[in-house]
């Protein structure tokens, strides 16, 4: 469209171009043929003077010849003197049509105003009138109108008078003159056509100059300013152009490059080989589009440019020169080499902080294995009275306090380095909030804070109350949410993150308060959940610090807490595309929330929980029932923690033999027959990793290999998968999630 557009702008301005050269043309002949009339005009008069009818008509006559004259010769010198935007005017078209249909009924009227009664004067007449209009062929010939214009009333009126004379004389003139007409107008087009197509062309010739001009104005433009150097060059690599550019980039004036190689002017030994490859291809038409190549400057420094070079060839695809643009990248170069640098350093910053993280996780967990693990062995024992066991217990917080603290370091660091993967499913609000119900009841129930769930996101408010009608107490809890809500979210971490609101709900609640869980539906096909407490509450000013990491507001070391929760759960659920946040007002209480994307039950991401196998579920700690003949073989090299598991099997009621590294366990492997075998990961002699990666070579594909292992990260399962493990359990081992490990593997 645009072009079409475009073309019909095209036609126009030509048209208007030979317009205007039209006017021009008639314009500047008028001179001459002006002249040329009036003389004749002239000579009429006195031949006519005497002769014709009436004196006093010719008078007339003669006198209107000079006032037309008059005012067509002002018309002529006023145009000509005119700038060109006034000459373009279709006024003047006008102006001079106007006055040549003038000079027509005046030359016409000569036959009727100086008519004489004798033939030979008739004739006279006749043939000025004939002849000025043949000669106004050559001057009005440019403008078909203006040549018809003046043509058809001089001779029509001339015809005319011949034509209604008496005599046979002007009667014959009269078909003689038609014939005349006839014929000269025929060939009056002829030449106009001719002069119009002459016209024409002379306009495009002329435009197309003005067009390559300016283009090769532009290209010199370019070429001289451009920061590309434009270098071109003949088959024989002899320079032929070398641009401003070229001479900044390379140090060599133009007058010294042109007519040298320019192999030999700019491209050092080490970059020839790359040179003739490219050559090559260029040779055969295959352009070269970006390359980066060394070259060296006339002082022989070294620089980097980047290449595009084109063969320039004829329509034979026979190549006439080479024209080639290169850009100096040296300090690009420079910069990307110092950015892979910088960023090599990074990731060996970030490898060392991950080995600096992985190490201190697994040397806080070894002891702490050993703490947990023998509080917990020690809490089965019987024989400990209440003032131990008060003790026991008290280590045990103190070693789960502890623990919660690594977990959330580790988290908060994964984090940070965008190393912490969720798995976004469909998760079902009813569980995930019975799920922390049942975790956070004892937390509740020690610090009396009573727990009111109201999950369901409709209206209707219905709150899980006892039959008392007081606020549910969810030590029994069984299923305090029902409210068939879901949202897409990893559900572990969800879990995480609301446990942790519950936590601080009740950590910073006033004695005997309250905690109410309730969820609302939002915009935008979001689910809110509210934990509201009774609490002191956060000042305003506070509200956006609580969520930035170590930031305990001044609580000091009143209250257990690393400042760090908040922090880690703000980020766990920004990357489930959530929003958490808090409404707070100081008297009673906070209000802190959770947003996240709700969807339905049919939707695809959906996740049954309840089909998780029942090891997977909270676990029952089966004591030495049915165990009799499975043996297990224990692969651990340090000794507390050799004492600890041999004791958390015996407890479970495994037969257990135990060894100090790889080694040892391939070579009992070799002899004994064992159902289960439960490896450290890092041990002297042979590693876990090792171990399992032999048993397998072996192939030994029925034991079944657990390993446990000090290191909590992640990506340290695959590991353990790909050498040929079945499961990992990190420590520290909790006799719960080591009976459900080795209770799922058996099975
Ligand atoms: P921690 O509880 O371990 O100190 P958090 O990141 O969970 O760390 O909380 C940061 C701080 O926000 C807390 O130290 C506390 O001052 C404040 N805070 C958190 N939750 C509440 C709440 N429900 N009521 C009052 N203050 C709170």
């Amino acid at each position: 469209m645009d072009d079409i557009k475009e073309g019909i702008n095209e036609h126009e301005f030509l048209e208007s171009q030979i317009t205007l050269e039209q006017i021009r043309l008639l314009y500047g002949s008028l001179k001459f043929s002006l002249g040329a009339s009036f003389s004749v005009a002239i000579i009429m008069y006195f031949m006519l003077r005497g002769h014709s009818d009436s004196a006093t008509n010719l008078n007339i006559w003669i006198g209107a010849v000079f006032v037309i004259f008059l005012f067509r010769t002002i018309d002529a010198l006023y145009f000509l003197s005119s700038p060109q935007e006034s000459q373009e005017q279709p006024i003047w078209h006008l102006r001079f049509l106007t006055g040549a249909l003038c000079g027509g009924i005046l030359w016409g009227m000569l036959a009727w105003l100086g008519h004489s009664s004798k033939d030979e004067f008739q004739a006279l007449i006749v043939m000025s009138v004939v002849g000025v209009c043949a000669g106004s062929l050559s001057s009005l010939a440019f403008s078909w109108r203006a040549l018809v214009i003046f043509f058809t009333p001089a001779t029509v009126l001339l015809a005319a008078n011949l034509f209604l004379a008496e005599s046979e004389f002007s009667k014959n003139t009269a078909v003689i003159l038609a014939f005349f007409i006839l014929f000269t107008l025929m060939s009056g087009k002829r030449i106009f056509n001719n002069t119009y197509q002459n016209i024409r062309l002379r306009i495009e010739a002329d435009n197309r100059e003005i067009a390559l001009e300016l283009m090769h104005q532009k290209q010199l433009l370019h070429s001289q300013q451009t920061p590309l150097a434009v270098i071109e060059f003949d088959l024989e690599l002899d320079i032929t152009d070398w641009n401003k550019a070229a001479e900044t980039i390379f140090g060599y004036k133009k007058i010294e490059a042109l007519g040298n190689n320019i192999l030999k002017l700019i491209v050092p030994e080490s970059s020839m080989k790359q040179v003739e490859e490219l050559w090559d291809g260029v040779l055969k038409l295959k352009p070269v589009i970006g390359e980066a190549i060394e070259n060296h400057t006339k002082d022989r420094s070294s620089i980097v440019c980047e290449w595009y070079i084109t063969p320039l060839t004829k329509h034979d695809n026979n190549i006439v020169g080479i024209a080639a643009m290169a850009l100096n990248i040296t300090d690009k170069k420079h910069f990307e080499e110092e950015l892979v640098s910088a960023r090599d350093e990074s990731d060996r910053a970030n490898q060392a902080k991950s080995d600096f993280l992985s190490n201190m996780s697994h040397e806080l967990r070894t002891p702490l294995n050993a703490i947990l693990g023998f509080t917990q062995l020690l809490n089965t024992e019987t024989t400990l009275d209440d003032k131990q066991k008060d003790y026991v217990n008290e280590i045990n917080s103190a070693g789960q306090l502890q623990l919660e603290l690594i977990n959330q370091i580790l988290d908060l660091a994964r984090i940070e380095e965008g190393y912490l993967n969720l798995s976004i499913e469909k998760v079902s609000v009813d569980d995930v909030i019975n799920e922390c119900a049942k975790l956070i009841s004892p937390l509740a129930n020690q610090s009396k804070i009573s727990l009111d769930f109201d999950c369901n996101p409709s209206n209707d408010d219905i709150t899980q109350t006892q039959s008392d009608g007081t606020a549910l107490q969810c030590s029994a809890v069984a299923s305090v949410c029902n409210s068939n809500a879901y949202v897409k979210a990893d559900y572990t971490r969800l879990k995480q993150v609301i446990i942790n609101l519950l936590a601080n709900a009740i950590k910073y609640n006033n004695v005997a308060g309250s905690v109410k869980i309730t969820c609302s539906h939002k915009e935008n096909n979001r689910l809110r959940i509210n934990i509201t407490d009774t609490g002191k509450g956060i000042p305003e000013e506070l509200k956006d610090d609580i969520f930035k990491p170590f930031n305990r507001l001044g609580v000091g070391h009143t209250i257990e807490g690393t400042g760090i929760g908040l922090s880690i759960s703000k980020q766990l659920i920004e990357k489930m595309g959530g929003n958490i946040g808090v409404d707070c007002s100081p008297e009673t209480g906070s209000t802190f929330w959770i947003e996240l994307d709700s969807c339905t039950v049919s939707d695809s991401v959906a996740t049954d929980r309840n089909n998780l196998s029942p090891s997977d579920q909270q676990p029952m700690i089966d004591k030495g029932n049915g165990k009799d003949g499975i043996r297990i073989l224990v692969a651990e090299d340090n000794p507390i923690n050799q004492t600890l598991i041999l004791n958390q099997l015996n407890s479970l009621g495994y037969e257990v033999d135990l060894v100090s590294n790889g080694n040892e366990a391939l070579k009992l492997l070799d002899k004994e027959h064992y159902d289960l075998l439960l490896t450290d990961c890092n041990m002297p002699v042979m590693d876990g990793y090792e171990l399992s990666r032999e048993i397998r070579k072996k192939g030994n594909d029925q034991l079944s290999i657990i390993a446990i292992t000090a290191d909590a990260f992640p990506e340290r399962e695959e590991e353990c998968l790909k050498a040929g493990m079945n499961a990992r359990i990190t420590k520290p081992v909790d006799l719960d999630s080591l009976n459900s490990a080795i209770n799922k593997q058996l099975n």
